[in-house]
């Protein structure tokens, strides 16, 4: 782990350096939401202070500034995920929106009734409910790819489920409940040999390992500014320009047009066909400091970091009577899932609380997940870049906490 110094990255996230419930706070909760680095902050603050005006369409000074931040911050995206062009980056709300943008826009136009998505066990709702929701707009059928205890997609079940019909693979690349880490290059091969395009939900990847869309392969890969560290409510659709630039615009308005008449409309080329109205310049602004963040620490260093965390955090957790962790990939990404006897996890989340351990306790967006397990909710550990052991060790001796508690 060159240069990843744990003690230096947590100095530079401030809502870290605080006491809660009188206790020094430890932050568990990074697969909800991410904390921010100054840096973020700084970039917001100055946006505001110094660059903000509307974007495109001005002749000013500011304006051209603004404009500059927000393209600028497109090729920043671009270079994270090394997409081929900036155009094929669109900026959106978060992943949710990304992936709804996808569904009424390439789905409306290529599936129809009978034809089938497929989709896999362990989606967040956001990868499920936009593809449902289209099934009852076309008659399109739902497929599922089966997962197995380990909370690892079934492979081999995977060739039968993609016919003739399959329009679309959406499928995640981290799964948020468990930490599942999915073969997404693996299943992009076997659908494109059928034909099938793939969307990738990244949410909870680009902020734990480096992601390559063109090593990958993918079509759309979609991701949220604040999970990676940077603000909420910006986040990102790459597409492939070959399939972007087919689709018809998703949302009408400011921007996206190129003329508009009573009579007619024209469309705005890609990606401003899909960004109607003023974006949230800040959020962009924000997100691409979070960017250049990631990439001055190494994102290989980020992701030595996360698994000698997860190693750790596994093995303390186990040692703890009556604890059992739900989802035990052979790859996995730095989140925890786990039940403690028979205690609920809202109990358990509740008492940690007044430690001043923030974990998140539910069903984690991901009911389809927990009916597989057949348990109604976990207690949720998710592990980031300015975790340490020390704050797993607080973990540890929280739990043995609610232990007494319900003695
Ligand atoms: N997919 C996954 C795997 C997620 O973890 C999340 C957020 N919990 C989402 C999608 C939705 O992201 P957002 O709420 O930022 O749109």
């Amino acid at each position: 782990m060159s240069g990843f110094d744990v003690r230096k990255v947590r100095a530079d996230f401030p809502i870290l350096h605080q006491e809660v419930r009188g206790r020094p706070l430890v932050y568990l909760d990074s697969a909800a939401t991410a904390q921010k680095p100054q840096a973020v902050i700084d970039a917001i603050v100055r946006f505001y202070q110094h660059d903000n005006a509307n974007v495109h369409r001005g002749v000013h000074v500011l304006s051209e500034r603004a404009t500059e931040a927000y393209e600028g911050a497109r090729e920043t995206v671009r270079r994270f995920i090394n997409a081929r062009d900036a155009k094929e980056i669109i900026f959106v709300r978060g992943t949710t929106e990304a992936i709804n943008l996808v569904a009424q826009t390439y789905g409306r136009k290529h599936i129809g009734a009978g034809d089938e998505i497929l989709i896999t066990h362990i989606e967040h709702h956001a990868n499920i409910v936009p593809w449902r929701m289209l099934c009852e707009q076309t008659g399109a059928v739902l497929k599922v790819i089966p997962v197995d205890e380990r909370g690892e997609l079934q492979l081999d079940a995977v060739d039968a489920l993609m016919t003739e019909r399959t329009r679309i693979l959406a499928v995640t690349h981290v799964s948020n409940a468990l930490g599942t880490v999915t073969p997404v290059k693996e299943l992009t091969r076997r659908a494109h040999a059928k034909g099938i395009p793939v969307l990738v939900d990244g949410a909870q990847a680009v902020t734990h390992f480096p992601v390559d869309v063109q090593d990958l392969g993918c079509d759309f890969y979609a991701f949220s500014g604040h999970k990676m560290f940077g603000p909420t409510g910006i986040g990102v659709l790459y597409g492939r320009m070959e399939r972007l630039e087919p689709l018809p615009p998703y949302q009408g308005g400011g921007d996206m047009i190129l003329s508009v008449t009573m009579e007619k409309v024209t469309y705005n080329r890609v990606p401003h066909r899909f960004e109607a109205g003023t974006p949230d310049l800040a959020g962009a602004v924000g997100l691409a400091a979070a960017i250049r963040y990631l990439e001055a620490l190494g994102m290989d260093a980020v992701a030595a970091h996360d698994q000698q965390l997860l190693a750790y955090a596994t093995k303390a957790l186990e040692s703890v009577p009556g604890l059992r962790i739900i989802g035990q990939a052979r790859e996995k990404s730095a989140v925890l899932s786990f039940l403690l006897d028979d205690i609920h996890p809202h109990d358990v989340g509740t008492i940690l609380d007044r430690e001043g351990i923030c974990i998140r306790t539910g069903h984690h967006c991901a009911q389809p997940v927990m009916q597989y397990f057949k348990v109604p909710a976990t207690s949720r550990a998710s592990l980031a870049l300015y975790n340490t052991t020390e704050d797993v060790d607080a973990l540890v001796r929280g739990l043995h906490k609610v232990l007494e508690v319900f003695k």
